[in-house]
């Protein structure tokens, strides 16, 4: 149970608390903030609404723990990350269980979420005592004019603090894709968790408590991001930002200062299918790639387009497919569960009036309880309907029918997003040519768009992100090259 055994401690009454100086505490506002079952629309938990000076507390002690980690070896550093990931994955139960109730994601895939971040953290802290043992050796007589008079040696310093937003969707996972990459490159980690997805971080940071990292490095600030949001990004204290989540990211690209961002935004991946491609595959794929924790990935299949002689026989297959997944609670692992919240519901409702007020073909009839949103299919979306851009977030997709591959990838290279896009086609060498004229940071052929597996990168072209992820990547991101060179006195070669 979320809340109980080794997590007691993380629990006052019925407010959480956060997490500052390796202690966990309750906040001076005296002030909470309700995190709403998706699902039931009634308060589930409650976490602590967090004050400024307890920011600029977590800040200075950030800063001061992050002097004495970057002098810790490597190999401990990743040693205590590796116990980290065994207490997450030997916790599995009450972390899932929390995201279950705070974010409605079905049980089965929310013990998937807390397994694969514990993997992701082991692999992070392998990866980290392999790439940051190593540096570059250069000589100066590569470069015109010189003699071999300096050796250059490079390595890789860690930034400072490490300010970590994940967004609602994956809370856990995209909060340790960012932690781990910071602490194992030297960094301290200030993490501000979404609300609705706070309780399961907070029991994720615990897990780092136990394995005994230092007091201060790591920190967990709640509140509401539109209250405190602001003051965390423009903190004077932080070193880099790493940010998951929708058009925030944007502004907040706007307000930080002179530092390393890593923003991971939205999407409205397409998926391209030509007259070849394999329909079953193809429709099996857009049940997944589309539907999948009801259409709340930033990689889901947001857009479907598809060549107008194989389009009915998509569509009735993937209608087939669309009437067998189950609708309801979480608990009882439905595919289709309630969406975030209410806003996010009325927003996907939004949606599907303007493309039924302009004439969509609806696969489904559109039903609507509460926040829960049974899928639909929308055939004969034209490029005038809101949802033929907009990412719904949720768990209806529309269909564009195209006559021609160019129509397909001018769609997809003129959205404002550039996340991730698919391509089915047996002919690989048309899926190279689709592949490089797509606008995305990745092309996925013959397989819906996915984040993982972890250690692949993962990056937005255009409004969907700056930098890349991927635990190489963030690694990388979450440094700076130093050098220091030797200077001789006079040239000296090597003779072999
Ligand atoms: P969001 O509304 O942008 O929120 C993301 C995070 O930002 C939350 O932790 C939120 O906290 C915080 N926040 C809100 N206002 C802030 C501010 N002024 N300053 C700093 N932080 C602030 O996104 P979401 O609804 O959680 O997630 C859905 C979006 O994320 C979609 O657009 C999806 O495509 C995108 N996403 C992208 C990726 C990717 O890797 N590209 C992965 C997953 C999701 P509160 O919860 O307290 O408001």
């Amino acid at each position: 149970m979320a809340g109980t055994g080794i997590f007691t401690e993380i629990l006052d009454g019925e407010v959480y608390k956060y997490y500052s100086d390796g202690e966990w505490r309750t906040s001076s506002s005296g002030k909470s903030v309700a995190i709403v079952n998706p699902a039931t629309r009634k308060t589930q938990y409650k976490v602590q609404a967090c004050t400024q000076e307890e920011v600029n507390k977590v800040m200075e002690m950030a800063k001061s723990a992050q002097k004495s980690w970057a002098k810790t070896p490597l190999w401990k550093r990743a040693e205590l990350l590796h116990k980290a990931a065994a207490i997450l994955k030997d916790n599995k139960a009450p972390i899932a269980e929390s995201l279950v109730k705070e974010i409605a994601k079905p049980a089965k895939d929310s013990v998937t979420e807390v397994v694969r971040s514990g993997d992701l953290i082991s692999y992070c802290a392998e990866e980290g005592v392999r790439i940051l043992g190593e540096g570059k050796f250069l000589l100066s007589d590569s470069f015109p004019g010189n003699e071999r008079t300096k050796y250059c040696l490079t390595s890789k310093i860690p930034l400072g603090v490490v300010l970590a937003i994940p967004p609602f969707n994956y809370p856990v996972n995209l909060a340790v894709s960012k932690i781990a990459p910071a602490l194992i490159a030297g960094n301290s980690l200030v993490l501000k968790p979404p609300t609705q997805g706070a309780v399961s971080c907070l029991h994720m940071v615990h897990c780092f408590h136990l394995a005994g990292f230092p007091k201060g490095l790591i920190s967990c600030i709640t509140g509401k991001g539109s209250e405190i949001g602001d003051f965390l990004t423009m903190h004077p204290a932080v070193n880099c930002i790493s940010f998951t989540g929708g058009d925030t990211g944007i502004s907040i690209s706007k307000k930080a200062g002179m530092i390393p961002l890593q923003m991971e935004l939205g999407g409205k991946d397409a998926c391209i299918v030509l007259e070849d491609a394999d329909l079953d595959l193809v429709a099996s794929n857009i049940i997944k790639g589309g539907f999948s924790y009801s259409g709340q990935r930033c990689t889901a299949v947001k857009v479907v387009l598809v060549m107008e002689s194989v389009a009915d026989e998509l569509v009735e297959k993937v209608k087939a497919k669309v009437a067998k997944l189950t609708v309801g609670p979480p608990e009882e692992n439905c595919d289709i569960t309630a969406v975030v919240s209410e806003s996010s519901a009325n927003f996907i409702e939004g949606l599907v009036m303007d493309a039924k007020e302009k004439g969509a073909t609806f696969c489904q009839e559109y039903k609507r309880e509460g926040n829960l949103i049974w899928p639909l299919l929308l055939d004969n979306v034209r490029p005038d309907m809101r949802i033929a851009w907009e990412e719904p977030f949720g768990p209806v997709l529309p269909v564009l029918r195209i006559s021609s591959v160019e129509e397909g990838i001018n769609h997809c290279n003129a959205s404002n997003f550039g996340l991730q896009g698919c391509v089915f086609t047996k002919d690989i060498n048309k899926a190279m040519l689709i592949s490089d004229a797509m606008e995305t940071g990745t092309v996925q052929i013959n397989s819906a768009p996915a984040r993982g597996p972890d250690h692949f990168p993962f990056q937005g072209l255009k409004d969907s992100g700056i930098g890349s992820q991927g635990v190489t990547n963030s690694i990388n991101l979450m440094t700076k090259v130093k050098t220091t060179v030797i200077n001789l006195p006079t040239p000296s070669y090597s003779m072999g």
